[in-house]
């Protein structure tokens, strides 16, 4: 067995992608075009599924832009209240910032990574004369789908809308059909580079209602109401645009465009090696009292393995841990360190650890070990062996 270090993550990039991207480059038109546009539809068939009616995509430079766009389009203003998981990348919350709102922060469930509905409520209420309840932001961690019932149940009570970050979720087919990220009123997938399929840089909206795609589609590119695509095939006056708001600057390029395109053709054939990597470590890690197996369930995208270590049946931290998975040349990460613990967030809103006794927990216990396609088996058996061994170690 090879003992070269096994990294956390790698894309997956064969022939197909190099000669799509290449493609492009000879083209003579590098920006967002027909590619874009290829991807949007080729996209939005692959996570169509009962509730999809209408259902449209589009194609953004990351899920951040994706998320500050929805927020703008479902009317998010200074002041608002938007509620999401502490247990998130900051990006989930930093796009509430960019429009003077406030992020209110949701402890998760006993022992998962998702949002507690029964903390969602409190939330909601413990907030009244803070300001006006907005929107909910849930975050489909590991790609496994969230409670969605419980929250559209929320959100329809209070009148709230419902962006989905479904940036791990990709592809996330629920037992109904129905797609991870096509439930609320938009849903933002990410093609980060160690995403479930990647651009390198990169995101797509899912959204049904037409009123909310037109403003996210107008503010995406300058807030101008055609694309610069379409101002140029479009034989009628090719140089006529008119500005109708201060938009941003949120398109893909078709470089990066005909990279998802080829990631999603393979993007089925990605998803089965990390299940088949998962189920291994589920099988080895399983009946130990060191660890207990991430939730799992249906249309689980495993994007990644958040194994939790039994901290009261060990000798050693979650952060010593790490650091002995690196000496044997195991990269490990940690999903996620809980946004009200950060300096930004904490010193402006006054968190108090406290009162997410479920998301430190999951902080303190969280390894997330390396499962990306093209893993080996000798590979994977490092893993296991490696964390087996730790544990062994220092075990009570
Ligand atoms: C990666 C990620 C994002 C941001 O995605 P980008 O495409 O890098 O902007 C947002 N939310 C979550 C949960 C993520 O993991």
């Amino acid at each position: 067995m090879s003992d070269a270090p096994v990294p956390y993550a790698r894309p997956f990039i064969g022939r197909e992608e190099e000669e799509a991207v290449l493609e492009v480059l000879r083209s003579g038109w590098l920006t967002t075009g027909a590619q874009a546009l290829a991807f949007e539809k080729e996209f939005a068939n692959f996570i169509k599924g009962p509730a999809s009616t209408g259902l449209q995509c589009l194609a953004v430079n990351s899920a951040t832009s994706g998320l500050h766009l929805a927020a703008e389009a479902c009317g998010i203003k200074p002041g608002d209240l938007v509620f999401l998981p502490s247990l998130t990348f900051t990006a989930t919350a930093e796009v509430i910032r960019y429009l003077d709102a406030d992020p209110v922060f949701v402890d998760v469930k006993p022992g998962a990574f998702h949002i507690d509905p029964a903390a969602l409520e409190h939330a909601i209420e413990n907030t009244k004369n803070k300001g006006a309840a907005k929107a909910i932001m849930p975050v489909h961690y590991n790609g496994l789908p969230c409670d969605m019932d419980s929250v559209m149940r929320i959100a329809g009570k209070h009148g709230m809308k419902v962006i989905e970050d479904a940036a791990h979720s990709f592809p996330s087919v629920m037992e109904d059909g129905r797609h991870a990220g096509t439930i609320g009123d938009v849903g933002v997938f990410s093609f980060y580079a160690n995403k479930t399929i990647t651009t390198g840089e990169g995101g797509m909206i899912a959204v049904k209602d037409e009123a909310l795609a037109k403003r996210m589609s107008v503010m995406r590119s300058h807030g101008i109401d055609r694309s610069v695509w379409t101002r140029y095939t479009d034989l009628k006056a090719s140089w006529y645009y008119e500005v109708l708001e201060a938009g941003f600057k949120y398109n893909l390029p078709d470089i990066l465009a005909a990279l998802g395109r080829a990631q999603l053709a393979r993007a089925l054939d990605l998803l089965e090696m990390r299940v088949a990597i998962a189920a291994v470590y589920d099988d080895l890690f399983s009946n130990s009292e060191h660890f207990a197996l991430p939730p799992t369930g249906a249309g689980d995208a495993r994007h990644l393995y958040p194994l939790r270590l039994n901290l009261s049946a060990l000798k050693i931290s979650r952060d010593d841990f790490i650091d002995k998975l690196k000496e044997k040349g195991i990269a490990s990460s940690v999903h996620y360190i809980p946004l009200h613990v950060m300096p930004f967030y904490k010193n402006r809103y006054n968190l108090n650890e406290d009162d997410f006794p479920q998301t430190m927990a999951a902080y303190k216990s969280e390894i997330s070990l390396p499962i990306w396609p093209g893993m080996t088996e000798g590979q994977v058996s490092r893993v296991v062996e490696g964390v087996k061994s730790i544990a062994a170690e220092y075990a009570k």
